[in-house]
């Protein structure tokens, strides 16, 4: 989609420090972490939201836990625990509008969320 930043950034046109890729997916270090570990992980298909998925959509949202498990294990936070975070729309806090996991650990987390 035109003047999505996260469909520029799957496309390359925006360069991004990758954690992952693939044919669907891609993974990259957010720029502004709010834990040791934070990268975001994004399907290169423009969605809005998680509101957008629907069940034809099923594998890729697997897809995407996968890599989330995948990446949890090579930046070492599995065993200690981590946080995955889908923020939608303006009370969820969401602030690009294109679906993304956050993959946040490296410290502990407080709940309830702010
Ligand atoms: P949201 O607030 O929508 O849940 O998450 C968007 C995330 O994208 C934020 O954590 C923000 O720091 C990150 N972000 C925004 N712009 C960029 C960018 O240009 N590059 C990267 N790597 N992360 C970004
Ligand atoms: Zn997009």
């Amino acid at each position: 989609m035109e003047n999505c930043l996260f469909c520029k950034i799957a496309n390359g046109d925006i360069p991004s420090n990758k954690a992952y890729e693939d044919d669907t997916v891609l993974s990259f270090h957010d720029i502004e972490p709010q834990a040791p570990v934070h990268v975001l992980i994004v399907p290169k298909k423009h969605y809005t939201s998680i509101m957008d998925i629907g069940a034809s959509d099923a594998a890729l949202l697997s897809h995407m836990i996968e890599v989330a498990q995948q990446l949890a294990r090579e930046l070492n936070i599995s065993d200690d625990g981590f946080r995955l975070v889908v923020n939608t729309g303006e009370n969820g806090g969401q602030s690009v509008p294109h679906l993304h996991i956050h993959l946040l650990g490296g410290r502990k987390f407080g709940w309830p969320a702010g």
